[in-house]
């Protein structure tokens, strides 16, 4: 239950342990990196360390980015009751902010709107006013806002006051996959704190590790398309994205003889079922909205099976233009995707481009 648990994000670890060195901690953070790479363990485990009632200090530890670190290393002891709370999730000064918050929001008018962004509502219910009030257990309260880049500018707004002159026992994380989506005036009151892609190595032997009876050329596969980052790579061996790989291989072997329309068809129909098992999960999904997810999941295997046979076309000196061609068009067809546009129509339209390419 360690700070440095969290791997290979050597730039986390010196900025904190430089901070503990000069005891002087920021109270606003911006974790920026992309998902699934140990932003959010982090930031509970560095909450962990400011409320911890007695941290230790450690002389050396194995991490990168602290192999030539001189000084002690700090990390929470694991044994307090602050601790104790923290690794069962119910210590009353650590407050996790998502959007789904707003179902419990005190106004019924508020809880019941869709909360596709972090809103005002949640800002100020879930964090500003819980600001005011003083630690319950007199050490430090800890923010950690999830997916901070859906904040709306209201809330943004809001939250400045908070971000600038944060009472002295407040320390507020902000989650997001890139700084740029948030304000500039959020941003300039946050130290950021770049979190960056996993090695793929070690991404697959971390797969094995939580889940040993997965052999270990499904884990390699799985790290290769997750592309460092151990939360997509979990999230698609939860969907079992691997079983309908030789399918859409086989689909994509067609692309010449069979008609743009029936491929699409089959590809949709793969998704749809991929999105009734994510609506498993989440009752509350659309009909439209799960079909976009199993879509979504569709996307990054055509791209595998593409980048896959760019590296063959490559080595072999084969016909690679076609490939990256339709490497792009993968990606075009997943940013309209994003844009609410018709769904049947983007993937016929991406089959009808790969087709062409196929026959080039
Ligand atoms: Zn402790």
């Amino acid at each position: 239950m360690s700070l440095f648990e969290v791997r290979h994000q050597p730039r986390a670890h010196r900025l904190v342990q430089r901070a503990m060195e000069g005891r002087r901690f920021p109270h606003a953070y911006l974790f920026a990196g992309p998902e699934g790479v140990g932003r959010e363990l982090f930031a509970q485990r560095l909450a962990r360390l400011l409320l911890c009632d007695e941290p230790a200090s450690r002389e050396s530890v194995e991490t990168e980015g602290l192999a030539d670190w001189s000084g002690a290393v700090a990390d929470a002891c694991g044994k307090c009751q602050s601790c104790r709370l923290c690794m069962s999730g119910s210590h009353p000064d650590l407050h996790v902010i998502s959007r789904d918050l707003i179902k419990q929001h005190p106004d019924p008018t508020v809880r019941g709107r869709m909360g596709l962004d972090l809103s005002i509502d949640v800002i100020r219910t879930f964090v500003i006013d819980e600001v005011g009030h003083k630690p319950v257990m007199g050490r430090a309260k800890f923010f950690i806002v999830r997916e901070a880049d859906l904040m709306s500018r209201s809330a943004q707004n809001a939250l400045l006051k908070t971000l600038e002159e944060p009472p002295a026992t407040t320390f507020l994380i902000l989650i997001t996959r890139s700084v740029d989506t948030l304000l500039p005036t959020t941003r300039s009151r946050c130290q950021v704190v770049p979190f960056g892609m996993l090695p793929t190595a070690f991404v697959a032997d971390e797969i094995v590790r939580r889940l040993p009876e997965m052999s270990g050329e499904a884990a390699e596969w799985y790290a290769e398309i997750a592309d460092g980052s151990l939360g997509t790579a979990l999230h698609l061996i939860e969907f079992d994205l691997q079983s309908h790989r030789d399918g859409v291989s086989g689909l994509l072997s067609g692309l010449t003889r069979t008609a743009p329309t029936a491929l699409a068809k089959k590809l949709i129909d793969t998704a749809k079922k991929i999105g009734e098992e994510f609506r498993k999960r989440d009752k509350d999904l659309s009909d439209t909205e799960a079909q976009r997810r199993g879509l979504r999941l569709m996307f990054v295997l055509l791209a595998s099976l593409f980048r896959g046979a760019l590296r063959k076309a490559t080595e072999s000196g084969g016909r690679f233009e076609a490939v990256t061609g339709a490497i792009a068009a993968v990606r075009t067809a997943e940013s309209q995707l994003k844009l609410n546009t018709n769904v049947t129509l983007t993937v016929e339209s991406l089959l009808i481009q790969l087709g062409r390419l196929a026959r080039r």
